[in-house]
């Protein structure tokens, strides 16, 4: 086992947390015969229907439980709605109902709106606007009304398989516990990832998918940190 003494912290708890929980095969996909999870597995999305899946469930989970977005994505699913253009024409009204579960739904069914205009005016699918390099897809991405940060990151990464790091609500707690960032502060902690390992989207993919299991299972707002993986070098843990 590795010291996390002598090693970068940011590979070290990435290799503890990865033996312990295992390959996450993030971003669920189920359109076009995806098989949900797909560990160890990363050439999904592969089709336009699961990129707009994956995009569309980003939006859909600001500010909601990941089991209402599903909802929400298996009814657009069933009223063949994981299409821009079926978005952008259908009535919003109707939109709101189908999308009811996710919350926020009046909200939301904008977003998914002005996304998909957005992306049908200016470059006519997602194949396209993905062709873009990083800083310019995410710069286009954030320009778009109700995506900030970290709806862009997850689809950067997700969606169009680039390497951007994604920083949730998960990673600002389990890192501040564990001692490694005084503040929440969204570029600063994206930094320390991306300057602490390969500038690679798969590591990227896994690493931000185990942070939310360890989230789910032990470092929850109050955390139960028996069997922690992370336990021995957590400075909430000591303190504690
Ligand atoms: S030891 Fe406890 S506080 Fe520290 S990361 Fe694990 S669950 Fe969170």
């Amino acid at each position: 086992m590795q010291d996390s003494n002598r090693i970068n912290p940011v590979i070290y708890i990435y290799e503890k947390l990865r033996s312990s929980f295992g390959p996450q095969g993030w971003w669920p996909v189920y359109s076009d015969g995806g098989q949900g999870y797909h560990p160890d597995d990363f050439s999904y999305p592969r089709t336009e229907t699961q990129r707009i899946e994956i995009a569309f469930g980003a939006i859909l989970t600001q500010q909601s439980s990941w089991k209402n977005v599903e909802k929400a994505l298996f009814a657009l699913m069933e009223e063949s709605l994981l299409d821009l253009k079926a978005i952008a024409e259908i009535d919003i009204e109707i939109l709101q109902k189908i999308i009811r579960s996710s919350g926020y739904f009046r909200q939301k069914s904008m977003r998914l709106k002005d996304f998909s205009c957005f992306v049908l005016e200016n470059y006519g699918n997602l194949e396209s606007l993905f062709s873009l390099d990083t800083e310019n897809l995410r710069k286009a991405l954030l320009s778009v009304k109700g995506i900030g940060k970290e709806t862009a990151d997850s689809i950067i990464l997700y969606a169009a398989k680039k390497p951007k790091f994604v920083v949730d609500a998960y990673t600002f707690r389990i890192f501040e516990r564990l001692g490694l960032i005084e503040k929440r502060d969204y570029d600063a902690v994206q930094e320390l990832f991306e300057n602490g390992m390969p500038e690679d989207h798969e590591p990227y993919n896994e690493y931000h998918a185990l942070l939310v299991e360890l989230g789910k299972r032990h470092c929850r707002k109050r955390p139960d940190c028996r069997g922690c993986p992370l336990k021995e070098m957590c400075l909430y843990n000591k303190k504690a």
